[in-house]
């Protein structure tokens, strides 16, 4: 057996970055064990490059490139949904946006930016998520409960609603499933 102390290996200190253990945290209370999530996915781990022998550059641009959070259906253990930290004042974080935007669109899984706060608002990342699944339908596609509040009336999952009418009309929040009988509702932030 080799002499392991002479191999120049060391565990990084910097495996999760504060703001990004921070927004992990905030994934596994929306989640709460319904979903397993992954950080720091490569995407070569994730993706794979049709034709490879013609399309050598797409293969390329897929090196050294990680999604920040990857979820896992937990019957399937399939990837469901992507999501990627922004830091808005990186501009060359940018540029590799628009690449995996389109990755993503071309490989059927949903991708969703968040930027980085000190806070979170669950509700309103709990409705962005299940705007970007909506519009990727795959057989590992999520539900909205994959994600949703709990009613705290009857501990059952809620649905995101528009209202309607009145001064919030087209603003959303998560309505109750036992609606009209319970009338709970879960305001959706602005932020
Ligand atoms: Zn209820």
């Amino acid at each position: 057996m080799d002499d392991s102390s002479a191999y120049p290996y060391r565990l990084r200190q910097d495996f999760l970055s504060s703001a990004e253990g921070a927004f992990f945290r905030v994934l596994q209370e929306m989640v709460r064990g319904r979903l397993h999530i992954c950080p720091k996915v490569s995407l070569q781990e994730l993706f794979f490059t049709t034709r490879p022998n013609e399309n050598i550059l797409y293969a390329n641009k897929l090196q050294r490139k990680h999604i920040d959070f990857l979820l896992l259906r937990c019957d399937t253990l399939k990837p469901a949904l992507a999501v990627q930290l922004d830091y808005p004042r990186q501009a060359d974080h940018r540029q590799a946006e628009g690449f995996l935007d389109n990755l993503c669109a071309a490989a059927a899984l949903p991708l969703v930016y968040v930027i980085v706060r000190p806070t979170y608002d669950v509700p309103t990342l709990a409705a962005d998520f299940a705007e970007a699944m909506k519009k990727v339908r795959g057989e590992n596609a999520l539900h909205h409960t994959d994600f949703s509040p709990i009613c705290p009336k009857c501990g059952i999952t809620m649905v995101l609603r528009f209202y309607k009418d009145g001064p919030k009309k087209g603003e959303r929040y998560y309505g109750c499933l036992n609606f009209p009988q319970c009338q709970e509702t879960v305001e959706v932030g602005t932020t």
